[in-house]
């Protein structure tokens, strides 16, 4: 059985929550049929993707770059288009939904906000201007031993004069292999605080002593180990201030939750246009499958929890735009709580409607289930997001 044609756009008819102005419109339409002409076939996708198995098409990116969507939500003054977060949740969403392998963008753009917030106008002009022109980089803060307690990380990244020597292990960092640069957050002190005495060290991929080893996965090989030994760099590649790590992190918490909230909106919202799709054409018992009221009830649901999503996305993102510099840890944790459950929810309900083809590869609805299955992990597992909520509460 070959797989159906990809479905007609926003089947589920929730893409007007976003209430998108006509240039976003106009960009989320353009984007679409970007993805459409790039990765529209499940030919494009298997030779894109390397049969599955890496995530991250380094010309498709560069190509995006170039037509100026990579460095959108930029400031203009660094090669950017002058957006704002609702551009990049668009962005993000779109890509997502038409499944263009570009798999450093989250972790990119997560990067991009903390040179933002925290680079030096040397560092702006140089780190910004290479993410715009489509430079991939990875963030490595996970440790085999420091995980949701990532302040209690060992890697030490020392100040010996005009340099910084770093030594330990990460681990789970994701397009490390693809990136140019890893941003490194490790300890330069030995504080009474775990949270005190982190820094944020910017680490070139070809640098002596970095040793970058792929993580087989569920989900393919997109995240690594990586290991380093000696590896030393000027000082001039700490980003912010020596030992004020943690909160540099912590400042960038609502972008990066929301960044995961708006790819996983996308995943989501396809996988249930596919589910639809199938629902109608397939047949049994001499019926279209959708017409039997238990699957009417689950598109019925499915539908009502994906306009939740989608609304709670760019609700948080026009918070997040009105005011950048304003911390919304619970809300930010909403929506990396509520969406990621969500898309896991429709991609594994999607298997169930699909049947046995929901289970085969041809299809790529499991394929969105193993996505959708490490968003609840990455970014702070669901249940750190809920404790977080739960904090806010005074609980
Ligand atoms: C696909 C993928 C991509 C990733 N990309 C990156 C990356 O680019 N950079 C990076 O630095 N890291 C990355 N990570 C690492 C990720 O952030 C960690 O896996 C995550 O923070 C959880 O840590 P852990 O795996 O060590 O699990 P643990 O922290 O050991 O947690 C195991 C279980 O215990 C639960 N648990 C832990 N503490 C509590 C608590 N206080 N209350 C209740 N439950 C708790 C967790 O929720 C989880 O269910 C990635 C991980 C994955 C799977």
């Amino acid at each position: 059985m070959t797989a159906p044609a990809t479905p007609s756009r926003d089947l589920a008819g929730v893409t007007d929550a976003r209430r998108l102005t006509e240039d976003q419109q106009t960009i989320a339409d353009t984007l679409a049929d970007f993805c459409q002409g790039e990765a529209g076939t499940r030919e494009q996708r298997e030779r894109l993707t390397d049969g599955g198995t890496t995530f991250h098409h380094e010309p498709v990116y560069r190509k995006l770059a170039e037509l100026g969507y990579v460095g959108a939500c930029l400031p203009e003054q660094y090669g950017g288009g002058g957006g704002d977060i609702v551009d990049l949740c668009v962005f993000l969403e779109e890509t997502a939904y038409g499944r263009l392998p570009i798999a450093a963008t989250g972790v990119t753009m997560i990067v991009a906000g903390a040179v933002e917030r925290f680079g030096t106008e040397e560092q702006k002009q140089h780190y910004l201007g290479r993410i715009a022109a489509g430079d991939a980089f990875a963030i490595a803060m996970s440790e085999p031993g420091s995980g949701s307690d990532v302040a209690s990380m060992r890697t030490k990244a020392l100040v010996e004069g005009e340099q910084i020597v770093v030594n330990g292990h990460k681990t789970w960092i994701t397009c490390a292999r693809e990136a140019d640069e890893i941003l490194l957050i490790a300890r330069s002190e030995q504080t009474e605080r775990k949270h005190d005495g982190l820094s944020m060290v910017f680490i070139p991929r070809d640098t002596h002593g970095l040793d970058i080893r792929p993580i087989e996965t569920m989900g393919g090989n997109e995240q690594c180990d990586v290991f380093f030994t000696d590896v030393t760099v000027p000082t001039s590649k700490v980003l912010g201030t020596v030992g004020g790590g943690w909160g540099q992190l912590v400042a960038g918490l609502n972008v990066e939750r929301l960044i995961i909230g708006a790819i996983m909106l996308g995943i989501a919202r396809r996988a249930f246009d596919d589910s639809l799709a199938y629902v109608r054409e397939r047949e049994q018992f001499g019926k279209k499958i959708g017409s039997f009221q238990a699957m009417k009830h689950r598109v019925s649901d499915l539908a009502t929890e994906l306009r939740c999503a989608e609304l709670l996305v760019y609700d948080v993102a026009r918070s997040i735009a009105a005011d950048p510099h304003r911390l919304l840890p619970r809300e930010a944790s909403m929506a990396k709580l509520k969406v990621s459950e969500v898309a896991k929810r429709i991609a594994l309900e999607g298997v169930q409607m699909m049947g046995g083809y929901g289970y085969a590869s041809e299809y790529d609805m499991e394929f969105y289930l193993r996505q959708t299955i490490a968003s609840t992990i990455y970014g702070g597992t669901n249940e750190i997001q809920r404790d977080i909520i739960g904090m806010t509460y005074g609980l």
